[in-house]
């Protein structure tokens, strides 16, 4: 790691005294517990505002395998286990169609910043190549429609429906699936892929309900009220006053176009983004030399070696990721450590200061008015909260019409009126309040115990949890839940480049499946199994406590807490973690295949 600009040792002790100062106004003593769910009472702000469900008759059917979750995980185990030439697959999804967050997400402006060419999976076997460097988002949404229609995943699924519980049934070796719609049918396997950020919160600020105007989330766009599509056009919002709750990846992609079309947007602020160039541009199948074949599987094995901290020899996407892949090191498992870590941190604490300070320049370079620029400076350590890119963020606060209001000293809003919002004293009168507060984090499926899952000798998985934590083999699979094979990222891996991860993780999850088919046998893990396991995950767990626990507050850190105790994920990569599938799927992928009785467990 070169350090060119770094502050000298003085300054790098002003900053970390700057950075702790700033992480102190923001914590606060509830915690995450600061947030509502939006159900019972604020059930409003979760309904799918985009399809009207339809009533249809129970099903009790039976089907090979059963995914719950039609976004891209699910729709990838669907598409990988018709590969492996199973037929009968039954993805049930909440959503009115396929997408998962891209079905939910509509908002104007919406956008992946990760670029679409090695973001959006199955590219190889679609034939599609993307538009963009950066695909907006009604471009991912049909593609995700384009692998499912591809794959023939729509003949069986069940949209607009929840998939309630799941109860392994001995005598019969099937899971019992019961849903909110009433059906109860049966599927041999069950492959779960609930999603990790997917149920929309809101902050609990007092008097929330009390809001006459209009109000939505952002991952509930209302089209209807606003006018436009994501494209902006949002033609109802010309005479309004707006006020934006929320300055993360989704707020900074928003708020340029509300700018553009509403009669006034309040931005109310509590913590900055760091905003890094963005450098979107159309893209062509030369540019990416998608005539090769496997260009993408290259391309994105590429990306992933870079953000994870391997060796390249060239970086085929080069952007604003790559270039500071360095500094992703404390973003979790998905880094490979460097195993000499003498001097390390210095280096890496000299290193962020020089990033920081670039970002914070931008700042001031864009923004005209000097107070507003001072509060859209981020003081924190890069990757504390998820990096953000964009051209137009900046400078949208140079307009007439947007007016920035900073929080952090009243830890957010204080008050919601009839009227409007209370700020330091102050009244906001708006029309619209809208909510870019974010998600939940690990409410939505096994994990959160609302998706109950009673495995054999009826077990509920939470409470065979509940002493020693989650055990598990690889993450996928626990042994009293035969059958069960689990995607997302507990015991797993991680990357910013998520579709990747989710698509070694349908892989993994078919081969399991078509090997038990063929061998007519059940997929468990013994006990050993899972302790051999578990103590690969505790080797090396997490030497970057100490950077999540002096950010700022924000999801990746329990809101200031540091992260919860245990290790929940691979400790060495993500490339690595692949690399040790692969090899596990050759070599000893029959040993967690069971013919006989469960007593041997
Ligand atoms: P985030 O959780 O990242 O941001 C929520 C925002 O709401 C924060 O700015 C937070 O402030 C603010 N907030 C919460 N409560 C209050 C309050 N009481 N008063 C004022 N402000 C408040 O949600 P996002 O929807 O922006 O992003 C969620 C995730 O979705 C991202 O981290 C990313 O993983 C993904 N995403 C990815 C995109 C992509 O391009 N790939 C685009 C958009 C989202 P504070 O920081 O102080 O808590």
């Amino acid at each position: 790691m070169t350090t060119p600009h770094a502050p000298d040792p003085r300054g790098l002790a002003e900053l970390r005294e700057r950075y702790r100062l700033e992480r102190e106004r923001r914590v606060r003593p509830d915690g995450a517990k600061q947030y509502l769910s939006t159900d019972a009472e604020f059930g409003y702000y979760a309904a799918d505002p985009y399809t009207e469900a339809t009533e249809r008759a129970p099903l009790t059917d039976t089907v090979d395998v059963a995914v719950v979750g039609g976004g891209f995980g699910g729709i990838l185990a669907g598409a990988r286990l018709r590969q492996e030439g199973v037929e009968r697959v039954r993805i049930v999804e909440q959503g009115g169609d396929f997408g998962g967050t891209w079905y939910w997400n509509r908002y104007p402006g919406i956008h992946c910043d990760i670029e679409s060419h090695v973001y959006l999976p199955m590219l190889d076997e679609t034939g599609y190549v993307p538009e963009w460097k950066y695909a907006p988002g009604e471009e991912i949404r049909r593609h995700a429609v384009r692998v499912a229609e591809r794959f023939g995943l729509y003949e069986h699924a069940l949209f607009s429906t929840q998939v309630t519980s799941l109860t392994w049934d001995e005598p019969s070796g099937t899971w019992l699936v019961a849903t909110d719609k009433g059906d109860a049918f049966r599927a041999t396997y069950v492959v779960t892929a609930t999603g990790t950020l997917s149920e929309p919160k809101l902050p609990g600020i007092p008097g929330i309900a009390d809001f006459k105007g209009h109000t939505f989330h952002t991952s509930r766009w209302d089209f209807g009220y606003t006018g436009g599509g994501p494209d902006g056009g949002l033609t109802g919002l010309a005479d309004r006053r707006v006020g934006v709750v929320g300055t993360g990846a989704t707020g900074v992609q928003l708020i340029p176009m509300l700018a553009e079309d509403a009669g006034h947007v309040y931005v109310f602020q509590r913590t900055p983004s760091t905003v890094d160039v963005r450098g979107n541009r159309r893209t062509t199948a030369e540019d990416v030399g998608a005539d090769r074949d496997g260009w993408a599987r290259a391309r994105r094995e590429n990306y992933l070696r870079i953000v994870s901290g391997e060796p390249v020899d060239e970086d085929l996407v080069a952007d604003r990721w790559t270039a500071s892949a360095a500094l992703l090191e404390k973003l979790l498992p998905s880094f490979r450590r460097p195993l000499d870590r003498t001097g390390f941190e210095d280096a890496y604490e000299a290193a962020d200061a020089v990033k920081m300070d670039e970002l914070r320049a931008r700042v001031e370079e864009i923004v005209g008015d000097p107070r507003t620029a001072e509060a859209l400076k981020p003081w924190y350590r890069y990757a504390c909260k998820r990096p953000t890119f964009s051209d137009l963020y900046y400078p949208a606060f140079n307009r007439a019409n947007v007016t920035l209001v900073d929080t952090a000293d009243t830890h957010g809003i204080e008050r919601v009126t009839e009227n409007g919002v209370v700020v330091g004293g102050t009244s906001y009168e708006l029309d619209c309040l809208i909510f870019a507060t974010g998600f939940s984090v690990g409410t939505s499926g096994i994990l959160s115990g609302r998706l109950p899952v009673h495995g054999r000798d009826g077990v509920r998985l939470l409470d065979a949890w509940a002493r020693q934590g989650p055990r598990s083999l690889h993450g996928f699979t626990s042994n009293g839940f035969p059958n069960l094979v689990r995607m997302g990222s507990l015991h797993n891996a991680s990357s910013v480049n998520y579709t990747h991860i989710l698509d070694e993780q349908a892989v993994h999850a078919a081969a399991l499946i078509a090997a038990a088919e063929t061998a007519g046998a059940r997929i468990e893990p013994t006990r050993q199994a899972e302790d051999a396991w578990l103590a690969v995950l505790a080797d090396g767990a997490a030497d970057h406590e100490w950077f999540h626990a002096e950010c700022t507050p924000g999801y990746y850190n329990a809101e200031g807490r540091g992260r919860p105790n245990g290790p929940t994920a691979y400790p060495h990569g993500a490339v690595a973690f692949h690399e040790l599938l692969r090899r596990w799927r050759a070599e000893s992928l029959p040993e967690i295949l069971r013919t006989g009785t469960p007593d041997d467990r």
